[in-house]
């Protein structure tokens, strides 16, 4: 079971840097998510089961990370750039998996119910802690496009992009008409650019 939400918030603010209304948005989020799938211990013995996708990269992130264990880099925390206080949560055992959005009401809930308290960011605080789960979240039973491929684990796949020759992992490589193999920057552009310091020769490191 999860420890209360005060020992959590500890953790959250270990993790974050500081403590602030997205780590208290966050961390109920993930209790409730996990609550929500049958999850009960996610850093401990369910901590295989549980998949998250979060679509923001804000504060509440490092929150569900700290709460629910989840990790971009061990695969079990996925990241959408939608720019919503959102996550979805699957358990992997079962199927089972909820989306939890944040709702837009609940700011104004937090300037309505603790008005009596000096600044923003104390209202918001005392509202994401003390209000209900209804009051805070939209939730919406949903099925999520989960491939072999992309769970936790070894690489199942490695190719190498015919153009630029680098190894892309895990299926995410394009099949072009050509019948080249070429990784999605190659195939659909980057979010970068080549560049050129100045004083410095093209590819110069
Ligand atoms: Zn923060
Ligand atoms: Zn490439």
């Amino acid at each position: 079971m999860f420890p209360p939400l005060d020992e959590l918030l500890h953790e959250c603010e270990a993790l974050h840097g500081h403590i602030c209304p997205g780590q208290v948005l966050g961390a109920r989020m993930g209790m409730l998510g996990c609550k929500l799938i049958g999850i009960d211990d996610p850093r401990g013995t369910d901590r295989k089961k549980l998949i998250v996708w979060v679509e923001i990269d804000r504060c509440m992130t490092d929150a569900l990370s700290a709460v629910t264990g989840v990790r971009l880099g061990r695969r079990s925390l996925k990241y959408f750039d939608y720019g919503k206080v959102a996550a979805t949560f699957l358990n992997t055992e079962t199927g089972r998996a909820v989306r939890i959005a944040a709702l837009d009401s609940s700011r104004a809930l937090a300037d309505a119910r603790y008005a009596a308290l000096p600044s923003k960011k104390e209202r918001q605080m005392a509202a994401y802690r003390e209000a209900s789960e209804a009051e805070l979240f939209k939730i919406e039973c949903v099925t999520v496009d989960y491939k072999e491929t992309d769970a936790p684990g070894r690489p199942r796949t490695r190719l190498t992009c015919t153009s630029c020759l680098e190894g892309v992992n895990d299926g995410r490589e394009v099949n072009v008409e050509s019948g080249e193999v070429l990784c999605r920057p190659c195939a659909n552009g980057a979010y970068y650019t080549a560049a050129t310091f100045p004083g410095e020769q093209a590819n110069a490191v």
